[in-house]
């Protein structure tokens, strides 16, 4: 199974266009999201306004630097190494 490598541009989205989503940097990965708990198409991370890297954040039950650990295991585990 393989994932589209097209890059996930938010001025694209419904969310952006009609919903008025603010455009922000994800904290995990750096890549642009959308604010108001949109889910971060590259790593999962739902925006819930934490920015703080070791502020528990009850909507993805870790803090950042927790889950950016989780991710890069499974990202391994993805990718086969
Ligand atoms: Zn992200």
């Amino acid at each position: 199974m393989t994932q589209p490598s097209i890059p996930f541009d938010p001025r694209t989205t419904r969310e952006y266009r009609e919903l008025g989503f603010k455009i922000v940097k994800c904290p995990v990965c750096g890549k642009e999201t959308l604010d108001d708990y949109f889910i971060c198409p590259t790593c999962g991370w739902e925006y819930d306004g934490t920015t703080e890297e070791n502020v528990y954040s009850s909507c993805n039950k870790a803090t950042i630097v927790d889950y950016r650990k989780t991710k890069e295991i499974l990202l391994c585990v993805q990718n086969g190494n």
